[in-house]
């Protein structure tokens, strides 16, 4: 079992609270992606749960066991780091092996184990190449080889994708998750990049401040965002935020926004007057002559299949997505029907999701 188990963590430099008081649990063999922006305490979180970094309070569990204080190497984690770096006078197999070698494991062994993880990477037609003369593909692929081959419990990966232009990561995107696949490690992947998260990982913990604002599968995520945070952070264009103020009553089944009554799923709980939003994604939002919410075109982009119209209402813009064959001119006022079914409401105030 290689659960990894977190508890209350907290991480502070000095005044500076990078990681607040988070839990999680990532169940043996799962992907999870931690995903935010930029100073968020993604990477902080991954270098305690590696013992690379000690909490200053909370726990961390691996398979059961306590190991808050354990170093590092007495982990039995794989941290695979932005730059793969290989050891370039060396050639593909001893790239492979070196962490065996230094483990003191016996040649013959270290062969064979050598041999089957470059099988399952597919690269064991070039185990006697120089790692300096590879494709950016193979190097990785030889640098992953190096953290799998000791088969670690878990794997800890920190934007290992970061440095690579878009074509080349869409294929190592793939290429990873069908490894995670094979090998079922137990893996805690860093990123800022939604779009990898929700391609890779069967949970995603959504992060900001150092507070993790959401946990789930990448559907609950998409479909059912906790906050207005991670409503705006996933989904391109991200979700619309239809803005109005009132006070709701328990059952109640429709709002009030822009003077148009719009239905809505049931209300579980009463709401005294306050800042709301009602929050659609661009592609629950359709052209409808007979709706009487209403904007003028303001542009739009092409996108093939689809295009993303942005109509004026209000005081803001609403982004949808809708068929690249939809007619319309710059100005022209159009009717917006939004999809009841995938309707979500968000208190302004604190952000959260309406029950
Ligand atoms: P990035 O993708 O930029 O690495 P991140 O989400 O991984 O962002 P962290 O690296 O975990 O963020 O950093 C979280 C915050 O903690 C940042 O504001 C960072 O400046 C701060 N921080 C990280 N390490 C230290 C340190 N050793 N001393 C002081 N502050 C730190």
């Amino acid at each position: 079992m290689a659960e990894i188990r977190i508890e209350n963590l907290r991480k502070e430099f000095g005044a500076f609270s990078a990681v607040e008081d988070s839990s999680f649990v990532v169940r043996d063999g799962e992907f999870l992606a931690l995903l935010g922006p930029s100073g968020c305490g993604k990477t902080t979180t991954l270098r305690m749960i590696a013992g690379l970094e000690l909490p200053t309070s909370g726990k961390i569990f691996l398979g059961g066991e306590d190991v808050t204080f354990n170093r590092a190497r007495e982990r039995d984690i794989a941290f695979v780091f932005q730059l793969f770096a290989l050891y370039p006078h060396m050639n593909v197999r001893k790239n492979i092996g070196f962490p065996l070698l230094a483990q003191g494991v016996a040649k013959a062994e270290i062969r064979a184990r050598v041999e089957e993880t470059a099988k399952l990477l597919q690269i064991d037609h070039i185990l006697d190449r120089s790692v300096s003369g590879l494709a950016g593909g193979d190097r990785q692929r030889v640098a992953l080889g190096r953290a799998i081959v000791r088969r670690p419990k878990c794997f800890l990966m920190d934007e290992p994708l970061g440095t690579l232009d878009a074509e080349f990561r869409d294929l190592m995107v793939r290429e990873l998750r069908e490894l995670h696949n094979r090998i079922r490690a137990t893996t805690v992947y860093v990123t800022h990049d939604q779009l990898e998260a929700m391609a890779m990982a069967d949970k995603i913990a959504v992060m900001n401040h150092g507070i993790i604002e959401q946990f789930g599968t990448p559907q609950e995520i998409y479909n059912r965002p906790a906050t207005m945070y991670v409503a705006d952070f996933i989904g391109s264009p991200p979700m619309n935020f239809l803005r109005f103020t009132g006070g709701l009553q328990k059952g109640a089944r429709s709002v009030i926004v822009d003077g148009v009554d719009i239905s809505v799923p049931e209300i579980h709980l009463d709401l005294a007057e306050s800042e709301l939003a009602l929050g659609v994604r661009p592609e629950d939002i359709s052209f409808s002559d007979v709706s009487p919410l209403r904007g003028a075109v303001f542009g739009s982009e092409y996108h093939g299949t689809n295009q993303i119209v942005a109509v004026e209402m209000g005081k803001g813009l609403v982004k949808a997505r809708v068929p690249a064959d939809q007619n319309f001119r710059i100005g022209e006022t159009v009717g917006l029907e939004l999809n009841y079914d995938r309707l979500s409401l968000f208190d302004c105030k604190s952000g959260r999701a309406v029950p």
